[in-house]
């Protein structure tokens, strides 16, 4: 029988904050900042499913999913305080990556759910796929640079022949959206797989601020010997990155840079596995 993955989206609006009541006041400023005052946002839950095609022609029923949803999660979590809805909550901390894994436990009773997407913002956004507590969490930002397209042993004309107007003397530029997905554990009290600030932090020095106005073949020495295409920055981001995240305690996972609405690439740390 042909099985399909089928993914249904839902929004709630939400309040939470990052506290630990076993902390001072103090501590939980240093530790969380902003995010220890109560703030909210607007989330999108997207819940994949996985099952054979009925003789309707559908995996399932999509209103009835809708139910599911509002019922178990979507209703349950509007216009709350997160901390205090669900005891899941009270024990850790509601963080993007322990909410896409409560979501996912909350609906493994009632649908045959393999994957649970949730959007903090454009920005932010985790990942749970039922394996024990591990969770994956990504950033995304943005930079602008120029790159030009040739192998300097080439000539113009041969360049040409390749990369096309990419070729020209004086190069081209793109506003650079990245994405970096870290896999890792969800803690069981602060409910993060990373320190968030830290992993940004990380992506700022390592990528956005050496690439960001630059002429990526001139002033990024890697790139005076290897050629800038998409491919290759993607790949160099996933090794400027590589170690750094690890000593954060997680993994890097994934490498998404979107050169522009047509073109992106994504590079992996291990061998890809599309989800079954
Ligand atoms: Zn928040
Ligand atoms: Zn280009």
């Amino acid at each position: 029988m042909t099985s399909c993955l089928i993914v249904r989206r839902s929004r709630f609006s939400a309040a939470h904050r990052y506290w630990l009541e076993e902390l001072s006041a103090e501590e939980n400023r240093r530790r969380f900042g902003a995010a220890a005052n109560i703030h909210g946002h607007n989330y999108t839950i997207l819940v994949s499913m996985n099952g054979p095609v009925d003789r309707f022609g559908m995996v399932l029923n999509l209103s009835e999913v809708k139910q599911i949803i509002r019922r178990e999660v979507s209703g349950q979590l509007d216009s709350q305080l997160l901390n205090e809805t669900w005891e899941e909550f009270v024990r850790t901390l509601p963080t993007t990556e322990h909410m896409a894994r409560v979501i996912f436990e909350r609906l493994r009773p009632h649908l045959p759910v393999v994957r649970v997407q949730l959007f903090e913002s454009e920005d932010l956004w985790a990942e749970y796929q039922g394996e024990a507590m591990q969770a994956y969490l990504t950033i995304a930002d943005h930079f602008a640079a120029a790159h030009r397209l040739a192998l300097d042993e080439l000539s113009l004309e041969e360049n040409t022949e390749i990369y096309g107007l990419c070729a020209r003397t004086h190069g081209h530029g793109h506003n650079y959206h990245v994405e970096i997905t870290v896999k890792g554990e969800v803690d069981e009290r602060t409910g993060m797989l990373v320190d968030l600030v830290a992993l940004q932090r990380l992506l700022k020095d390592k990528v956005l601020l050496p690439f960001d106005h630059t002429f990526l073949n001139k002033d990024v020495p890697y790139f005076a010997q290897v050629v800038p295409t998409a491919e290759n920055i993607a790949l160099h981001i996933r090794d400027l990155l590589e170690e750094p995240v690890r000593a954060l305690g997680a993994r890097l996972h994934k490498v998404r840079l979107i050169e522009s609405p047509n073109n992106s690439v994504e590079v992996y740390t291990e061998s890809f596995a599309p989800i079954a």
